[in-house]
C-alpha cells in the first residue's frame, strides 16, 4: 500500500463554555484545528488531527501545522503508511523538529494501519484494558468561587478528577485551590496546573500555603530546573507537562526524580508512534501518566482514547475528552464521554469518519 494523496483541512472549534483561560492571561475562544486525510493507492483513507492550544502555549500554531504538512507531504507520496517507524524516520529526515506538524500525519497512518489489519488502533498499541478509563475535567481560570461552581457542575456530570488552571496571582491561586478542595469527596482528585505561570518564589509560597490539602502540583514554572527546585521543597505529588517534550527530557526527569506523573500530549511528542514509546518507557519506570493532546475535536479524542485504553490502568492517571468541550462534531463514530469515563471504539482503525461538510475544501492537497 502506498500513499497517493495528502490533504489538510481547517476547522474552527468554538468552546461550549465560550472561552478557555489559563496562566498569564492567555485565553482561546475558538480553536484552530487541522484535519489531515491520507489516501492510498488501495482505496483506504486515514484521518488525523492536530489542534494547538492557540499560538502562545507550545511552539505550535494552526497555520504552521498546515504549512508544515504541505512541506512534508511530497516526501511521503509513495511511502507505505503502515510502516510507522519508517514513515516517522522519513518525516524526521525531511523536516527537523516541528513535532506537531508530524503528529496528524502519524495519527492518520495509524488509522490506515488499523483499517488494513481490521483491528482498532488500541489493539495495535498493546491491547484494550477493561471497559473504559477515567477522564479529568480542565477548569478554566476564573475567580475562586466561579471555579468551585464549575467543579460542582462537572462533578454532577460524573467527572471525579479536576485540573484547575492556576498560575496566576499566587494569593488568588491559593484561594482557588482551597475553594475547590472544600467541595471534594473521597475518591476525587485535584490537580493544580500552573502551566508554567509561577516564578519560583510564587510557586514556593503556593505549595507551602496548600501543604495540608491533597492536591497534585503540575508544571509550576517555566523551566525544568525551576520546576525541579519546587519539586525538591514540597511533598505534594508532582506532575511535569510542558518541560517533557521528548524521550531525552523524560529520561532526565526520571533520573532526577523530578516528577511522579508526566503529562504526555500526542502532538507535543510528534504523534502516536512517539507518544506510545514514551508511554511504554513510563510504564517500565513506574511513572503514571495523563494522556491527552494540546486540544482537538473528535479525531484527537479518538486517538487519545486508543492510546489511553491500551495503557495499563495503574499507570493511567487520567485522560481527556476534548470533543465534549467544543460545539462542532467533526466525525461520526467518535468516542463519547459517559459518567466521566471514555472508551476507545471497536471499529478498525481510529473508528471515525469525518463529515465532508464540516471539513470543507482542503487548504493543502498534494498528490
Ligand atoms: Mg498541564
Amino acid at each position: 500500500m502506498k500513499i497517493s494523496r495528502i490533504s489538510a483541512f481547517q476547522v474552527d472549534l468554538p468552546l461550549r463554555e465560550g472561552s478557555y483561560c489559563w496562566s498569564g492571561g492567555k485565553s482561546v475562544d475558538v480553536f484552530d484545528s487541522t484535519v489531515v486525510r491520507v489516501e492510498t493507492d488501495e482505496g483506504l483513507v486515514g484521518h488525523g488531527e492536530v489542534c494547538p492550544l492557540g499560538p502562545s502555549y507550545l511552539p505550535a500554531y494552526g497555520s504552521g501545522a498546515r504549512t508544515g504538512i504541505g512541506e512534508l507531504a511530497p516526501h511521503l507520496l509513495g511511502a507505505d503508511p503502515t510502516q510507522l517507524a519508517c514513515l516517522n524516520d522519513t518525516m524526521d529526515r525531511a523536516l527537523k523538529g516541528h513535532p506537531y506538524v508530524k503528529s496528524a500525519i502519524d495519527i492518520a497512518c495509524w488509522d490506515l494501519l488499523g483499517q488494513h489489519c481490521g483491528q482498532p488502533v488500541c489493539h495495535l498499541l498493546g491491547g484494550r484494558y477493561g471497559e473504559d478509563f477515567t477522564l479529568y475535567r480542565a477548569i478554566s481560570q476564573e475567580a475562586p468561587d466561579a471555579m468551585a461552581s464549575r467543579v460542582a457542575t462537572y462533578r454532577e456530570e460524573g467527572y471525579r478528577r479536576f485540573q484547575l488552571k492556576v498560575g496566576g496571582d499566587p494569593e488568588i491561586d491559593i484561594e482557588r485551590i482551597g475553594a475547590v478542595a472544600a467541595l471534594l469527596q473521597p475518591g476525587d482528585k485535584l490537580i493544580a496546573d500552573a502551566n508554567t505561570g509561577w516564578l519560583p518564589h510564587e510557586a514556593a509560597r503556593v505549595v507551602r500555603a496548600v501543604r495540608d490539602i491533597d492536591v497534585y502540583i503540575e508544571q509550576p514554572c517555566l523551566s525544568y530546573d525551576e520546576c525541579l527546585s519546587i519539586r525538591r521543597r514540597t511533598d505534594h505529588p508532582f506532575v511535569l507537562d510542558e518541560s517533557i517534550d521528548g524521550i531525552d527530557m523524560l529520561l532526565r526527569g526520571h533520573a532526577d526524580c523530578a516528577m511522579d506523573i508526566v503529562n504526555l500530549k500526542i502532538s507535543k511528542l510528534g504523534g502516536l508512534t512517539k507518544t506510545a514509546l514514551a508511554r511504554d518507557i513510563c510504564q517500565q519506570m513506574g511513572i503514571a501518566m495523563t494522556l491527552e493532546d494540546s486540544w482537538g475535536g473528535d479525531i484527537v479524542t479518538a486517538a487519545i482514547a486508543h492510546l489511553a485504553h491500551s495503557t495499563r490502568p495503574e499507570f493511567l492517571f487520567t485522560a481527556t475528552d476534548f470533543n465534549s468541550y467544543v460545539t462542532v462534531d467533526l466525525a461520526r463514530g467518535a468516542p463519547q464521554r459517559n459518567a466521566g469515563r471514555l472508551a476507545a471504539t471497536t471499529a478498525p482503525g481510529l473508528g471515525v469518519q469525518p463529515y465532508d461538510e464540516v471539513l470543507g475544501k482542503p487548504l493543502v492537497e498534494i498528490s
